[in-house]
């Protein structure tokens, strides 16, 4: 191998054109985003509409990345349906206005780059097996909750697209005969009961026979579209009639991940999706519930659900994956795995850090793709009263993109100390963690090779 090959020099455009948003980042070989674009994805507007926003949105991502469109290895387009990939065909969206839409042909007129599109739970799945939750997993099936739900299941490196091209629709396995209708067609689909658009559905016919919630309230009376943001609102709010539809979702959520184990077995099932994202406190106990009341044993411990560990990014990072596979560049061949080059930390004292050429006179953030930042204290210290205790809500800051590790110095005399809720963040997503006195924890950053983040507390 060339030594420049080892260089992270290589661009890559991964493009998640979703029910509600179309987003493109450029992405380098070590999976570090380097400019990222996010557009409403226009509905009911017709095909040339969301496809000109796609287009629109690849170029600014490109020009955000300061190159042009000439400098892209290859491109990755994640969709929400069913895609033949040969061709690049859409042979059926039912979330986004695709159907029957040779968006393969589109592009390749427009960009020079070689282009692979796919289904968007196949990328996800992807991308949380190269750098997110499922890192350490060698079989893997993605469940991503938003518009609709999607799926995806990666074997050794490898997606497993099925006789048709049609594998790992998880949203469309049947969870109630007769059930509700469902976007493909069929009835009671596990999307018709457990998505954001079936729980939003759930939602309006409950407020149209009389039963009241805050959500009215939120939406502005408009409950045609309810965000996951709001619903979680609401959740945090105990709202009765949200809780009590949240409840049977979550259930029936479980219930899916009780099917997957006993068809294909997998080490990890990965949740993600803007439902889960926004959800997942009052989602996952309920989940986690149900599984582990499954009384049909295996032969040993294992078969973990967790969290995306990549939130947003995972479809676009999926897509990337997909687009080296593509050039012959895949990263879950040795050969082609380039690292992210991290800052050195220098010198720590009581008060001060300096990390690579910098000093800081505060506590740092050291993020997964090398770039340093002050720590902001606000949330522990208006959650905890002190900066001493860090919460979950400021490791989803810290560990952003998926670190394998994330080490953390407690301080000159080791005062600081992660929450309860902190642990089960790190667990959920399958990050190591390592608290240690900060001399340490400073000694160990600079020597782990893994894909890593530190938190540094540089004073008590
Ligand atoms: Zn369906």
């Amino acid at each position: 191998m060339k030594k420049n090959d080892r260089k992270d020099r290589r661009l890559y455009l991964g493009v998640d054109v979703g029910g509600t948003k179309v987003q493109a980042s450029l992405v380098r070989e070590s999976g570090e985003i380097v400019g990222r674009e996010k557009r409403a994805t226009p509905r009911k507007k017709g095909p040339e509409r969301v496809v000109a926003v796609l287009e629109k949105c690849m170029d600014d991502a490109v020009q955000k990345g300061g190159v042009g469109p000439d400098d892209l290895t290859a491109i990755g387009v994640a969709v929400p349906g069913v895609v033949d990939p040969g061709r690049g065909l859409v042979v059926f969206a039912p979330n986004v206005d695709l159907t029957g839409v040779d968006l393969g042909a589109l592009l390749k007129a427009r960009f020079k780059a070689p282009i692979v599109i796919g289904n968007d739970g196949n990328f996800g799945a992807y991308g949380e097996t190269w750098l997110g939750s499922a890192r350490r997993a060698r079989s893997v099936l993605y469940i991503c909750v938003g518009t609709g739900i999607g799926g995806g299941l990666v074997r050794r490196g490898k997606l497993w697209r099925g006789d048709r091209d049609s594998a790992g629709e998880i949203g469309h396995i049947i969870m109630q005969i007769d059930g509700p209708k469902c976007g493909c067609g069929n009835r009671g689909c596990f999307e018709a009961l457990a998505s954001r658009t079936a729980i939003e559905r759930d939602l309006r016919e409950a407020v149209a026979a009389g039963r009241k919630t805050m959500l009215l309230e939120l939406t502005g009376g408009d409950l045609s579209v309810i965000r996951s943001g709001m619903i979680r609102k609401a959740l945090d709010a105990e709202d009765e009639l949200v809780t009590e539809i949240m409840r049977r979702a979550a259930e029936v959520l479980g219930h899916a991940c009780v099917n997957v184990r006993h068809l294909i077995d997998p080490e990890a099932i990965v949740l993600g999706g803007g439902v889960v994202e926004a959800c997942s406190n009052f989602i996952m106990p309920i989940v986690e519930n149900i599984v582990g009341l499954d009384p049909l044993p295996g032969t040993r411990d294992g078969g973990r659900v967790l969290l995306s560990a990549l939130g947003d990014d995972a479809v676009v990072l999926g897509a990337v994956a997909a687009a080296r596979r593509l050039v012959g560049r895949s990263p879950f061949n040795k050969r082609f795995c380039v690292k992210t080059k991290f800052p050195r930390i220098e010198r720590v004292g009581f008060g001060e850090i300096t990390v690579g050429k910098k000093t800081f006179d505060r506590d740092v953030c050291i993020f997964v793709d090398g770039k340093v930042k002050k720590r902001d204290k606000s949330p522990a210290k208006k959650l905890y009263g002190s900066a001493h205790t860090v919460g979950p809500k400021e490791l989803e800051a810290v560990c952003r993109r998926g670190p394998e590790v994330l080490f953390i110095g407690s301080g000159i005399s080791g005062k600081l100390e992660l929450s309860e809720d902190a642990r089960r963040f790190l667990a959920q997503r399958d990050i190591k963690c390592e608290i240690l006195p900060t001399p340490k924890a400073v000694d160990r950053y600079n020597r782990s090779k893994l894909r890593k983040a530190a938190l540094i507390h540089v004073t008590c």
